[in-house]
């Protein structure tokens, strides 16, 4: 008889405080936990004693487990009834694959169910004290990757750019520090060089670092800064908001 489950847990991006109350009463619950890289320490402390906790991330130095086969893992583990948490970063279900993964789950039979987190976009953009959206600055927000994709699949930067500005959207890159070089090339088809742009480093951990520029100058100042993943990008005019703006690289807690 298949009596186990899987829930994908979203961690929140880092400060345990952020988790919702029904992650952790699943954190609590859980007899199997699968980890990734991006969650917290304090968050994982929550699991049982007992429970048996599986790293698939890139902790250690060691390359992460490939997709497959934590798909194979969490299969295994709720036919034999454990009750499986998934622990992912942020939101289960923005970006980190929690859709393939709810697939493949329900495909095989298993009972899947989703607990959402923060991700860290909003994360990073309340820790500055900015929102994504507001009645003078944006009338939307946009969460996109900014890792590269080739072929059909490749984002349509252009057209991207040209809604954010015609439509006054906030972009929310993850993924993208790496690329930032390229992003600004892309963004810079339809965006002006003063549009307002700032890049977190570890929202919501201790050692959050962030910088606020400029579209023109992201790419240098990614580099100058030596800001790196885990990283989101904020492009757009709500970056005026930021209390600090002007500062070029503070280290700062969520109160
Ligand atoms: N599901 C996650 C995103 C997974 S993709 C979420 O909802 O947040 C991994 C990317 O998320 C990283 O490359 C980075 O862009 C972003 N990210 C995750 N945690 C972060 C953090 N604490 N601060 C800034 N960016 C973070």
């Amino acid at each position: 008889m298949n009596t186990g489950k899987v829930t994908l847990v979203g961690a929140g991006p880092g400060d345990p405080e952020l988790l919702t109350l029904k992650a952790l009463k699943a954190i609590q619950g859980a007899t199997v936990l699968l980890v990734d890289d991006l969650v917290s320490n304090e968050v994982v402390a929550h699991a049982p004693k007992d429970a048996r906790i599986v790293y698939v991330g890139k902790r250690g130095g060691c390359k992460s487990t490939p997709q497959a086969f934590i798909e194979k893992l969490m299969v295994m583990a709720a036919r034999e009834g454990e009750n499986v948490v998934r622990l992912k970063g942020g939101d289960p279900f923005i970006f980190g694959r929690g859709g393939e993964e709810v697939e493949h789950l329900r495909t095989a039979g298993v009972h899947v169910e989703v607990i959402n987190g923060i991700t860290s976009g909003l994360a990073a953009a309340t820790s500055l004290g900015m929102p994504l959206t507001h009645r003078e600055h944006a009338h939307g927000v946009v969460f996109l990757t900014g890792h590269a994709q080739k072929g059909a699949e490749a984002l349509d930067w252009k057209s991207l750019a040209t809604a954010a500005r015609d439509a006054r959207l906030t972009l929310v890159i993850y993924m993208g520090v790496s690329s930032a070089a390229r992003i600004q090339a892309d963004l810079l088809t339809a965006l002006p060089p003063d549009t307002p742009v700032a890049i977190v480093q570890r929202a919501s951990q201790p050692d959050q670092r962030h910088a606020v520029t400029t579209l023109g100058e992201l790419a240098a100042t990614v580099e100058r800064e030596a800001l790196a993943s885990p990283a989101v990008m904020v492009v757009g005019d709500v970056v005026r908001c930021v209390a600090l703006a002007g500062e070029a690289v503070t280290r700062q807690r969520v109160a």
